[in-house]
C-alpha cells in the first residue's frame, strides 16, 4: 500500500487507472495494451444506467455482462443480502448440513423450471457449474454400468466457460489455444450459424437448421453412440455473437438425443430467468433437457451464485443408485447468494430481450468487412464514446438489456444505437473501407 496515494473516493481517474494498470490483472483481457490506454472505471450505477469516474452517464444495454436483469440499485435484492449477512453470513453445505435460504431457494427453482426439474445442485458460478455437468454426466453413466460414455459433444463458438472444463466444453478456439485444451472426452460440431455457415450455401433457414442438426448425428456416429455421454448447447449462443438458431434446430437436435439416448444439456447461464422471453431459453426453443446450467441472472449478478438443475432421469440414478458423489464447492449453496436469489427470482420479467446487428460491407449480398479492420471495435468505440454500451464479436453488435429497460429507455436506447451506427458508417467510409 502506497502511504501518499489520496484516500480512494478522491483519486482521480489517471489515478485509479495506473493504480489498475500496476495491480490489477483484467479477465479476457491484453494486459499491456489496456495498461497503455487505461481502464474505464465505473463508479456506480443505478436502474439502466452507468457513472465512469469522470461523470459520463453510459446507457448499460449489455446488463453488465448479461446479469444485471432487475437492473441496478433494487433495494429488495441490497436488503436481502444485509438481512442474510446479519443473520448467517456463512456455512456450508458438506457434511449434511444446510441452511434456510438454500433449501427455499432449491424449493423455488424446483417451481420456476420445467416440471422434470426437481433439485438443484449449487456452484458459485456459470464455469463452476458446466464442471458440475462434466462430472454429474460421467458419473451418471458410470452409475448406469455404462462407463465408456464419456464423450461430451460441443460446439464450436460455443462459450461455456472459463475453467478447464468450462473452457473445453466451449468452442472457442483462442481459449483451447491456451493451456492445452479441451481435456478429453470433449468434441465440437459446427454452429448453427446460418448467415455465415448456411446463407454462403444457399440453404434456407430452416432447411439449415435441420442439416445443422444433422451434424450431432453424424458426430455420435463416428464417434460410436455406445461412447457418447451428452450433448451441451445455449439455446441460443450468447458470448459467440447471439447467434439464434433456425427454429428447426431445437427440435431435431432433441429427436436425435433421444433416439441414441444421450443427455441433453442446456447451458442456460444467459437464457435462463427470462431473457428469451420465457423463463428458460429450453422452453423458447422446445426442448426437454436432463440437465440445465443457471448462473448469471439467478442474482442478477449482485453476488456470485450458479448452479445445475438435475432432472428426475439424472436424479434418479444419482439419488437411488449413485453412493456418494465426491463432488461440491465450498460456496455451494451460499446462504447470502441464496437469499438474493430468493428476493429475486418471485419477480423477474419476462421479454425476448437479447439481440444482435451483423455489420457487413454489402447489404444485399451479405459480404463482410475483411476481419483485421476490426470494424465491430470502430462501432464499440463509437458506442462508448456516446454514452451506450453495445459488445463487439467481430463484426457482430450485440445487446442483452436489463429486463427491466421501459419503452422510453428502449427508444432512447435504439436512438443511440442509431447514432452510433451512422457514425460507424461515416468512420468507415472516411477511412476508405467501402
Ligand atoms: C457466462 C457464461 C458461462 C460462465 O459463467 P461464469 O459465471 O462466468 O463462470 C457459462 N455459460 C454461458 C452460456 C455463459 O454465458
Amino acid at each position: 500500500m502506497n502511504a501518499v496515494m489520496a484516500p480512494r473516493h478522491e483519486r482521480t481517474t489517471a489515478e485509479w487507472q495506473a493504480a489498475d494498470a500496476a495491480h490489477f490483472l483484467h479477465p479476457f483481457t491484453d494486459f499491456q495494451s489496456l495498461a497503455k490506454k487505461g481502464a474505464r472505471i465505473i463508479t456506480r450505477a443505478d436502474n439502466i444506467y452507468l457513472w465512469d469516474s469522470d461523470g459520463h452517464k453510459i446507457l448499460d444495454a449489455m446488463s453488465g455482462l448479461w446479469c444485471v436483469n432487475v437492473g441496478y440499485g433494487q433495494q429488495a435484492l441490497v436488503d436481502a443480502a444485509t438481512r442474510q449477512l446479519k443473520e448467517l453470513p456463512f456455512y456450508n453445505a458438506f457434511f449434511q448440513t444446510a441452511t434456510p435460504p438454500a433449501i427455499e431457494l432449491a424449493e423455488l427453482l424446483s417451481e420456476v423450471t420445467p416440471p422434470q426439474f426437481k433439485h438443484v445442485f449449487f456452484s458459485g458460478s456459470g464455469s463452476e457449474g458446466n464442471d458440475t455437468i462434466v462430472r454429474m454426466v460421467r458419473r451418471y453413466w458410470d452409475i448406469l454400468g455404462q462407463p465408456e460414455r464419456q464423450v461430451i459433444v460441443s460446439r464450436k463458438n460455443a462459450y461455456h466457460g472459463s475453467t478447464m472444463a468450462g473452457a473445453s466444453l466451449g468452442g472457442m478456439s483462442g481459449m483451447h489455444a491456451q493451456g492445452g485444451l479441451p481435456i478429453p472426452g470433449i468434441v465440437h460440431i459446427e454452429q448453427p450459424h446460418w448467415f455465415e455457415v448456411g446463407r454462403p450455401q444457399g440453404l434456407s433457414r430452416d432447411e439449415f437448421g435441420r442439416v445443422a442438426a444433422g451434424w450431432l448425428e453424424q458426430k455420435i456416429l463416428e464417434v460410436g453412440p455406445e461412447k457418447v455421454a451428452a450433448f451441451i448447447g445455449e439455446p441460443v449462443q450468447g458470448a459467440g455473437g447471439v447467434i439464434v438458431p433456425p427454429e428447426t434446430y431445437w427440435p431435431e437436435v432433441q429427436r436425435i438425443c433421444d433416439r441414441y439416448g444421450i443427455l441433453l444439456v442446456s447451458d442456460e447461464v444467459i437464457c435462463g430467468f427470462g431473457r428469451t422471453g420465457n423463463w428458460w431459453g429450453c422452453e423458447t426453443m422446445g426442448t426437454r433437457p436432463d440437465l440445465m446450467t443457471f448462473a448469471k441472472g439467478v442474482t442478477s449478478g449482485y453476488v456470485p451464485l450458479g448452479g445445475v438443475m438435475v432432472g428426475d432421469r439424472v436424479a434418479d440414478v444419482l439419488i437411488g443408485q449413485g453412493g456418494e458423489f465426491t463432488h461440491g464447492y465450498t460456496y455451494s449453496g451460499h446462504p447470502v447468494a441464496c437469499a438474493v436469489a430468493l428476493a429475486l427470482v418471485g419477480e423477474a420479467q419476462t421479454c425476448g430481450l437479447m439481440g444482435a446487428l451483423q455489420l457487413v460491407k454489402d447489404k444485399a449480398s451479405g459480404t463482410p468487412f475483411p476481419s483485421e479492420l476490426e470494424v465491430g471495435m470502430v462501432c464499440r468505440g463509437h458506442c462508448f464514446g456516446n454514452g451506450l454500451i453495445m459488445r463487439a464479436v467481430g463484426d457482430r453488435m450485440i445487446i442483452a438489456p436489463p429486463l427491466v429497460i421501459a419503452r422510453a429507455q428502449i427508444d432512447e436506447m435504439a436512438a443511440l444505437i442509431r447514432r452510433c451506427l451512422d457514425l460507424t458508417l461515416a468512420d468507415v467510409r472516411g477511412r476508405g473501407w467501402m
